[in-house]
């Protein structure tokens, strides 16, 4: 186990992806940097277990190969990643109908296109809006009026059936809001993500995302299993001692960054809970995710169903099948409910599901609502002090590296900058 020191030149607070990112270049630019995380494993809310063999990623979740920050700061071939189909499953009062990509980018599905689900005109507009996303360079779309998804998509004059039926379930288990109350500006950045890159896991679960961003910061000490009390200019209490330092960079994550920030408005968290069973895989066992597009859905709170072994068989022992039911919201809905109520989704038999675990993240993403404005809230608070994590950028882990490498870049130049002046007095 790593010591605390006394002293150091930066103390980060919180080893998720931010912290670990900050430490990086930190460390790199040759700072005595300690991290200090809470729990005894890195990654925050990026994170796997094993559990009888089964791997169980912190909520489901998964890496967009898209996703530029993902690109710099990760091996992606070292992460053995398992893309999932691009696409889903909607559930209708009609009976599923499956929306497969095509090479050429576009869905694709008969009962679609003769217009069961929606209508072909609303189709048209919605892969109109989705190119445009992907082609656009992404500072053109921030230049674009900002409003919350909903309204946005209703300018864009989506008929009500087809945001009900189709969008609103995919991107209630994307934002995890099911309201449509985020940016449109982070919405379009993410469809753009979505049409350019490819939606993984990595083969061992995304817990390898974070071992690899510690094992790239290099240089920095991480202190695992000690929570931070205090924060102030200077210095940082934890149960295990009190670190000095030039600069502290507080990377806690949306649910406890207003506790040592006090200055820092907590961020709106949108909940969500995880729910895994398993059972015996089979060889039909349906890649795409499952979303419930019904006129009257479930009340569990059920967003979306995926089996996680159909892409990635290495999440369960051989011969088994890992399932993700994911529910937004604050509601906790029984196992045996939420299995039922997957298993229908599927429209598969639900007598040899077993429940697994149950995972409920409270703060599992920070809310977007717009005005977002340039998508990035400032690192630097004063006195030494820096923040960091997706709440200060996208909610997502694309904004949490590019949050964590932007406080590093400040608390450097502040350091450069404190330098020069000791040097002219
Ligand atoms: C269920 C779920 C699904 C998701 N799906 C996706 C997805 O599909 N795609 C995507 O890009 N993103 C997704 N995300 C979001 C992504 O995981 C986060 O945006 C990203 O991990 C945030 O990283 P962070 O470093 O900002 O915060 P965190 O990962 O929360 O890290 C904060 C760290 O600080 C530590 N800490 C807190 N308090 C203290 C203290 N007092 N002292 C010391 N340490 C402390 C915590 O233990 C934690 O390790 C999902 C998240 C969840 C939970």
């Amino acid at each position: 186990m790593t010591d605390l020191p006394q002293s150091c030149d930066v103390v980060v607070v919180g080893a998720g992806a931010a912290g670990l990112v900050a430490a990086a270049d930190l460390a790199a630019s040759g700072l005595d940097v300690t991290v200090v995380e809470a729990e005894e494993t890195v990654g925050g809310r990026v994170r796997s277990r094993v559990l009888d063999g089964y791997v169980l990623d912190r909520g489901f979740q998964v890496l967009n190969t898209a996703y530029p920050a993902v690109r710099r700061r990760l091996d992606l071939d070292a992460l053995r990643l398992r893309s999932f189909p691009k696409g889903m499953a909607v559930r209708t009062d009609r009976g599923l109908v499956r929306l497969t990509a095509s090479p050429g980018g576009a869905l694709s599905s008969l009962s679609l296109l003769s217009g069961t689900l929606v209508r072909p005109s609303d189709l048209a507009r919605l892969l109109r809006a989705v190119a445009a996303d992907a082609l656009l360079p992404a500072s053109r779309l921030k230049e674009r009026p900002e409003t919350d998804t909903l309204t946005a998509l209703r300018r864009l004059g989506l008929g009500r059936r087809a945001v009900n039926t189709l969008v609103r379930p995919f991107l209630a288990g994307v934002f995890l809001d099911p309201g449509l109350g985020t940016s449109s500006r982070v919405n379009d950045l993410v469809w753009r993500s979505f049409a350019r890159g490819r939606l993984t896991v990595p083969e061992t679960g995304v817990q390898a995302v974070s071992d690899q961003l510690a094992a790239r910061a290099g240089d920095a000490r991480v202190v695992l299993g000690v929570p931070v009390r205090e924060v102030a200019p200077g210095l940082v209490r934890t149960e295990a001692g009190t670190v000095r330092a030039r600069a502290v960079v507080v990377a806690v994550g949306p649910g406890a960054v207003a506790r040592l920030l006090p200055g820092v408005a907590a961020p709106v968290l949108n909940p969500a809970t995880t729910y895994y069973h398993c059972r015996p895989a089979s060889s039909d066992d349906d890649p795409l995710l499952h979303v419930d597009g019904r006129s009257r859905r479930g009340d569990s709170g059920l967003s979306s169903v995926m089996v996680l072994t159909a892409t990635a068989p290495s999440y369960a022992p051989p011969g088994r099948a890992l399932i993700a039911s994911s529910v937004v919201g604050a509601q906790r809905p029984s196992p045996e409910r939420v299995g039922a109520e997957a298993a229908r989704l599927l429209g598969t038999g639900d007598t040899d599901w077993e429940h697994l675990d149950t995972v409920h993240v409270p703060d599992a993403l920070p809310a977007a609502p717009p005005p977002m404005g340039d998508l990035r809230k400032p690192s630097a608070l004063g006195e030494g002090l820096y923040v960091a994590g997706d709440h200060r950028d996208t909610p997502s882990l694309q904004g949490a590296l590019v949050s964590g490498q932007r406080a590093a870049s400040a608390v450097l130049a502040d350091l450069a900058g404190a330098e020069r002046s000791d040097g002219r007095e």
